[in-house]
């Protein structure tokens, strides 16, 4: 937090589990010793297989976290990972089901996560949130089809270190389509820290590697790309 605030950092979105109780105690504790710090709580496609005998509880869950970590402004991470398939495929579908109505009557954003899933991701979120549910796509991998499919639906498109990576070349050109009133930058720690940093524990603050990467495939000043992201997230979040 010291590293993230001396750097400049005004903003950042904590994504916690719901239904993790030791999880969210800590949340709680950060929110305290971090005040600019936001959450983002969900029921993530890698442990939704926990809720595969009690899928109807996974409304009550997700509200019990919201309710109990104070600043939470979004659900997530929500979605689909057919590549890991940590849960099996019908429950993940269901769980995501459930908090993308969720989100919906809550009219909150959500944060999803979808790996190897687009097509099923892209269909529940149309079945579901009826064009009301925006929020963003993060630690996107995708192409630019896929960037594009994103953007028709509203949602933000985020890109984390995997940007920095040197065989990321299809994701730095979905990188530089995408609008810059769509753009968010992340860290998603404390996985994929970006180079020159790889294997090591990534932090908030090297999300500043991923701002140099998007200036430098977009050809844009940086000033100019970290102000509109700090834009896009506050409008994202409603601060
Ligand atoms: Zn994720």
């Amino acid at each position: 937090m010291g590293r993230a605030r001396d750097a400049g950092l005004t903003r950042a979105l904590c994504i916690v589990t719901a239904g993790d109780s030791a999880e969210l105690t800590r949340a709680v504790d950060v929110a305290r010793m971090w005040p600019e710090v936001r959450f983002s709580a969900g029921i993530h496609p890698h442990v939704a297989g926990q809720y595969a005998e009690r899928l109807d509880t996974v409304t009550a869950v997700v509200n019990d976290a919201l309710a109990s970590v104070p600043l939470t402004r979004a659900i997530g991470e929500i979605g689909l990972d057919y590549h890991h398939d940590l849960s099996p495929r019908d429950v993940q579908r269901e769980v995501f089901r459930t908090q993308v109505a969720l989100a919906r009557e809550l009219k909150l954003p959500i944060v999803i996560h979808t790996r190897e899933a687009e097509a099923d991701t892209i269909e529940i979120l149309r079945q579901e949130g009826h064009g009301e549910v925006t929020g963003v796509f993060h630690c996107f991998t995708g192409d630019q089809h896929a960037a594009r499919r994103a953007l028709d639906l509203g949602f933000l498109v985020s890109f984390a270190g995997i940007l920095t990576f040197p065989r990321a070349a299809d994701l730095r050109d979905a990188a530089r389509v995408v609008p810059e009133e769509s753009l968010l930058a992340e860290t998603d720690s404390p996985y994929l820290a970006p180079v020159p940093f790889r294997g090591r524990r990534n932090e908030p603050v090297w999300v500043g590697r991923v701002f140099d990467t998007l200036a430098e495939i977009r050809g844009a000043p940086r000033s100019r790309i970290v102000e509109q992201v700090t834009a896009n997230l506050t409008r994202l979040l409603r601060l």
